[in-house]
């Protein structure tokens, strides 16, 4: 079964059709990178996953249920993440406190009254934040406050609030866009790490060729909201009508 799926999604805005009848699979364990020129309809396709839009018609199916009428935080609950919103942060807490948020609105299920089921449970808060924060690397850096974090560590603490929700889906949207080539560098080295080290099955919108080729199992191309070509690394890097489309040729 795929972890996730989009039947016949469909959005428009006004008379503008910007995602069309967009079939998309993700299985578990897969790298799927969406590329596809300026206004194609990528965003659109991740907010419309995320619950942030609604779709004009279509399904969006996780683990089998449909999530398509779900609030957005039903559907981070259940497991769907995306990272690379610096508005995740809470500039005036610190950088612990920050994973810690993370980890306890995706906690799933419910708090209940049990004074020792809560206890258990923030104790799993806690150890699932200090196992993030190790993951991006900034255990050493817990009791700074977010907002006194250099760039590219904020960088690093968005994905770490991302993963503290322990996502069985992460879902990013451009997450090298206005860095430099060496924060570029610094957050992909990031991805790939987590990559290796939690298994993680992700969804990325990159523009970034280099990065799309070298971290994606399988690459969707999306053109004027519809998909237009899909395959590995290799198979996109030869199709005509994606160099045509979005390459230059
Ligand atoms: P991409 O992320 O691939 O650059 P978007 O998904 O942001 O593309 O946009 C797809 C199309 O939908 C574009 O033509 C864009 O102008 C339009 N669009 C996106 N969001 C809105 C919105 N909230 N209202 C109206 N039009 C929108
Ligand atoms: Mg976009």
């Amino acid at each position: 079964m795929a972890l996730l799926e989009t039947d016949g999604l469909v959005k428009e805005f006004g008379g503008l059709v910007a995602t069309d009848d967009v079939n998309l699979t993700v299985n578990e364990d897969e790298r799927v990178s969406i590329i596809g020129p300026n206004g194609a309809g990528k965003s659109t396709l991740i907010n419309l996953i995320t619950r942030r839009l609604d779709p004009t018609e279509g399904d969006i199916r996780f683990k089998g249920e449909s999530i398509v009428k779900m609030e957005p935080h039903e559907v981070v609950q259940r497991g769907v993440s995306k990272s690379f919103q610096t508005a995740s942060i809470f500039p005036d807490l610190t950088v612990r406190e920050n994973a810690e948020i993370a980890a306890l609105a995706a906690e799933r299920g419910s708090f209940g009254f049990d004074f020792l089921t809560h206890r258990r449970k923030l104790h799993g808060v806690h150890e699932v934040a200090a196992d993030t924060l190790d993951a991006v690397g900034l255990l050493d850096r817990a009791e700074t406050p977010a907002e006194d974090l250099p760039y590219g560590d904020k960088r690093r603490l968005e994905i770490g609030i991302a993963l503290a929700s322990e996502p069985d889906l992460l879902l990013m949207d451009e997450p090298t866009a206005g860095m430099s080539p060496e924060e570029t560098r610094s957050t992909v080295d990031l991805i790939e790490e987590v990559k290796e080290r939690m298994g993680l099955t992700f969804v990325l919108v990159e523009h970034d060729m280099e990065i799309v080729f070298s971290i994606s199992d399988r690459i969707v191309v999306l053109n004027r909201g519809r998909v237009i070509a899909e395959g590995t690394p290799d198979e996109i890097r030869g199709d005509e009508q994606v160099q045509e489309a979005y390459l230059g040729g």
